[in-house]
């Protein structure tokens, strides 16, 4: 038989995580559907810096934390991938990869984004072998040696930063000649020795030698020049697209993240969001929080009427 909750979140992120706490306090059932580790982008981060009332902790250590607090009050974690969110009138139905189904009074959407691929030829073949996302991940495969990272956002230059414990060089190539990160950052990736910032280039191909990757070509965005730097490992960090395949598109804004009022309700009766998947301005663990309680919050008014 389907399981039935009284919310199921989808997502066990830092907003998913926050509205299964806010949830179950309040007496709810709840499911936390997750596809992979829960904490989100968090286990991919090396350290977070901006979380009031903790200066700095490890992102994987955040996320297990995070992990346990989401569950210690009842909220049940169900590994699973969601194919489609449908509504039969008095539940939401919620439909897993492989045919099982969960059934709840409401659901919190908060499945994050996922990095943008690399689209240059011969990338995904050579993803986990030279091209990584995740720098805490992979990062010791490159030590000493000479790696580039892609992008000029917090990702690219915060795990650019934690890479120079550990690899000889980072080379940073930016589409532009400005960043997207917090000015503190950039002071910090400008003043570090090891890091080489490439203005203006975009990647074109990747240099493979027996079959491994040695370098990558760049291309001058101002002249179409190309250039070749020698490296082990490439880390894209060129932005995030939100994960809401699973949804119906009259729910999303034009990029394809989901839209929200101030109380985390989306234009479907009994769907909310959380988090980064949502349509904001601000993308960080804190703010995913604030969302993950406030649609808890609403939730459980929504269900007191319903
Ligand atoms: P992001 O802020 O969107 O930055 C993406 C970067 O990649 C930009 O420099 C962008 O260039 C570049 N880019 C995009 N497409 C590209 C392409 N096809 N080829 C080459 N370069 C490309 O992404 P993010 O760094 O992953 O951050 C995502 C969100 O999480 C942001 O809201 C960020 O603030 C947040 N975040 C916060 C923290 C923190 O507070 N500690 C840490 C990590 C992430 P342009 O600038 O030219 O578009």
């Amino acid at each position: 038989m389907d399981k039935q909750f009284d919310v199921i979140i989808i997502g066990a992120g830092p907003a998913g995580l926050t509205a299964a706490i806010y949830a179950t306090r309040a007496n709810l059932t709840a499911a936390v559907v997750e596809e992979g580790a829960p904490g989100g982008k968090l286990v991919k981060t090396y350290e977070i810096e901006n979380y009031p009332g903790i200066k700095k902790i490890a992102g994987v250590d955040l996320a297990i934390e995070l992990m346990e607090h989401g569950l210690s009050f009842g909220a049940q974690l169900e590994s699973g991938t969601v194919e489609a969110v449908e509504d039969d009138g008095e539940n939401k139905i919620v439909r897993l990869a492989g045919g099982r189904v969960l059934r709840g009074r409401a659901v919190i959407v908060a499945t994050g984004t996922r990095e943008r691929e690399l689209d240059i030829p011969e990338a995904q073949r050579f993803t986990g072998r030279g091209i990584s996302y995740c720098a805490v991940c992979d990062g010791a495969f490159y030590r000493n040696q000479d790696v580039v990272v892609i992008g000029g956002g917090n990702s690219a230059l915060e795990e650019s930063l934690y890479l120079t414990s550990l690899v000889n060089k980072v080379y940073i190539v930016i589409r532009r000649d400005q960043f997207r990160a917090e000015a503190g950052v950039v002071d910090r990736v400008k003043a570090n020795e090891k890091i080489e910032i490439i203005y203006k280039h975009l990647p074109e191909s990747l240099v493979i030698e027996d079959d491994r990757i040695t370098g990558i070509v760049l291309k001058s965005v101002e002249d179409g020049s190309l250039k070749k730097i020698s490296c082990a490992g490439i880390f894209p960090y060129i932005g995030a697209e939100p994960s809401t395949s699973f949804l119906d598109k009259s729910l999303l804004d034009e990029q394809g993240y989901l839209l929200v009022g101030s109380d985390m309700s989306t234009s479907h009766p009994g769907i909310y969001g959380a988090g980064d998947v949502c349509r904001k301005d601000l993308r960080q663990v804190v703010t995913a929080t604030n969302d993950g309680a406030i649609a808890a919050n609403s939730v459980i008014r929504y269900l007191q009427k319903h």
